[in-house]
């Protein structure tokens, strides 16, 4: 095997093997996307070695290798080991033409709708992924109730979590429209979502946000009272947004779709735990608890729900599991709310001969029994929303789902690539934070995961590529699992509204 070429690469040396910024063509936007991200790089390898002017492939090689510093000044995200295996590269093949021939692969812990979110993104990409859960299918997890409310959360400053709700929710749907054309419906209604004010403060402020945003009508409106009780068909008590192109999914299905997008390219290993993973070489390798190897890739990301916590190697980020109850009602098709309505709680259309109304929030318990005190909460809630609609219902004889949402203190999402350190100078550029290699997370999803899972997929699968990312720097920021480190989370007890 010809020995590397000795460790000379800088950003300049680099900077003369790729063509000059400015050369136009494709080969100056790969140089603008290798300064942004080196993992682009291997894009343009893949490239180069069938391009006319290649260079010798040891050389590239080891800029590759060698252009640790330059990453570190220049990007936030962390380097990736090369998906193609360099050690199995023939003595030969130096100036020779040769087309890469392994795709680039990950492993993808959790199959909610995180995991296949960004499994299904990858996979389009032309990455193999494979996607290990515990759960004997797609969807068990907090990604298992039978009908989520799909729809944005306005502010009036237009704060980030509204931003990127708003950013999820209009992806989400181009996503469920795509999934479709593909032969993958999602189970899902737009049948609209309405969301009530509390109180009367509350509804005043709900119209304040609609006059001064002035959305599209087919967005969001306000409602008096009046026309809520005409949209739901059960008279309520305040007025409040309009989602028209809101409404219910079953998680499990968008899980379901996603895999089957992925097709071939997506492997999956489920009834399959996970109990370490290890770096070994330029892999990460996923070990069961009985330390057989289940499989090793490129990179691994972790879009394991409340999983997490366990996983030293995610330390430092602080997942709270927050349990959930969702109460299911008998419900004759076509009876009121034809609609999604929302009043600190929720309830959904009839779905297949019952409703879900709900659910609870609680931090940190781990119980996974269904309680009738919260079938009791599930109901003062609906009697909230719908007054009156909760009198036949008797909480000791409902059924239900409990789920564990992953919540993160902020009630933003944790979205890139996990931190190396546990600790760092609260001055240091969140681009400076080291990160472990080729490891990425997905989670602190929190009551949102629904409307946030389709952009978070897009968007790490963005960052793993290196390609343009679908969202401003300052909204891929404060998602950055690497924030805490700056400013340590308040405690934030979270709520389902
Ligand atoms: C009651 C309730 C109501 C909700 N309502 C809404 C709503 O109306 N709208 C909305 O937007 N969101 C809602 N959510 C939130 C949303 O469902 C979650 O944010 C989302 O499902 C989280 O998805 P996830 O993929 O991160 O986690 P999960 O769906 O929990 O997926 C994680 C997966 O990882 C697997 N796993 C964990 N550890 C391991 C391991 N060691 N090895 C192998 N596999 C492992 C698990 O089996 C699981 O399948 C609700 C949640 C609950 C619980």
């Amino acid at each position: 095997m010809t020995p590397p070429a000795p460790c000379v690469a800088s950003r300049s040396s680099c900077d003369a093997i790729l063509p000059p910024a400015g050369g136009g063509g494709k080969h100056s936007a790969d140089v603008a996307q290798y300064r942004k991200n080196p993992v682009f790089l291997e894009r343009c390898l893949a490239r180069r070695l069938a391009a006319p002017d290649l260079k010798p492939l040891d050389t590239l090689l080891s800029i590759q290798k060698n252009d640790s510093s330059h990453r570190a000044q220049s990007h936030a995200i962390p380097p990736v080991p090369s998906p193609y295996r360099t050690d199995e590269l023939p003595d030969d093949l130096a100036g020779k033409v040769r087309p890469a021939t392994r795709p680039p692969t990950a492993l993808v812990i959790g199959a909610g709708v995180a995991g296949t979110s960004v499994a299904e993104r990858l996979a389009a990409r032309g990455w193999q992924i494979t996607v290990i859960d515990e759960a004997p299918g797609p969807g068990h997890g907090a990604s298992g109730n039978k009908a989520g409310v799909f729809r944005p959360l306005p502010s009036l400053d237009d704060n980030r979590l509204a931003r990127i709700t708003r950013a999820g929710f209009l992806y989400g749907l181009r996503h469920f429209e795509a999934l479709a054309a593909a032969g993958h419906p999602v189970r899902w209604s737009q049948c609209g979502v309405l969301h009530l004010g509390r109180d009367a403060r509350q509804e005043g402020k709900m119209r304040a946000v609609v006059d001064a945003h002035q959305p599209p009508e087919d967005y969001l409106r306000f409602v008096t009272k009046d026309e809520a009780t005409t949209i739901c068909g059960w008279p309520v008590e305040t007025g409040g947004w309009w989602f028209p192109s809101g409404g219910w999914i079953q998680p499990p299905s968008l899980c379901a779709a996603n895999l089957a997008a992925g097709g071939a390219a997506i492997t999956t290993r489920f009834d399959t735990k996970l109990d370490r993973l290890e770096r070994i070489g330029a892999e990460w390798v996923a070990f069961a608890p009985d330390d057989t190897e289940i499989a090793r890739a490129a990179v691994a990301i972790l879009a394991n729900g409340v999983g997490i916590r366990a996983l030293p190697l995610a330390a430092a980020l602080p997942v709270r599991p927050a349990r959930g109850q969702v109460s299911h009602l008998p419900a004759t098709p076509g009876s009121a709310p034809k609609v999604v309505v929302c009043r600190l709680g929720y309830v959904s259309p009839e779905v297949d001969g019952m409703r879900c109304a709900g659910a609870t929030f609680i931090a940190d318990d781990d119980g996974t029994e269904l309680r009738v005190e919260e079938h009791r909460e599930n109901l003062a809630k609906l009697d909230f929303i719908l007054p009156g609609y909760a009198a036949p219902y008797d909480p000791a004889h409902l059924e239900g789902r409990v789920g564990f949402r992953p919540a993160s203190p902020d009630r933003l999402p944790m979205i890139g690539a996990v931190p190396a350190v546990a600790q760092t100078e609260k001055t240091t550029p969140l681009a400076d934070i080291p990160r472990q290699p080729g490891l990425y997370a997905v989670s602190g999803f929190g009551a949102r995961g629904l409307v946030w899972a389709s952009l978070a997929g897009e968007l790490l699968a963005s960052q793993i590529n290196g390609d343009p990312l679908p969202l401003e720097s300052e909204l891929v920021d404060a998602m950055d699992p690497a924030r805490y480190l700056l400013k340590p989370p308040r405690p934030s007890a979270g709520s389902e509204e």
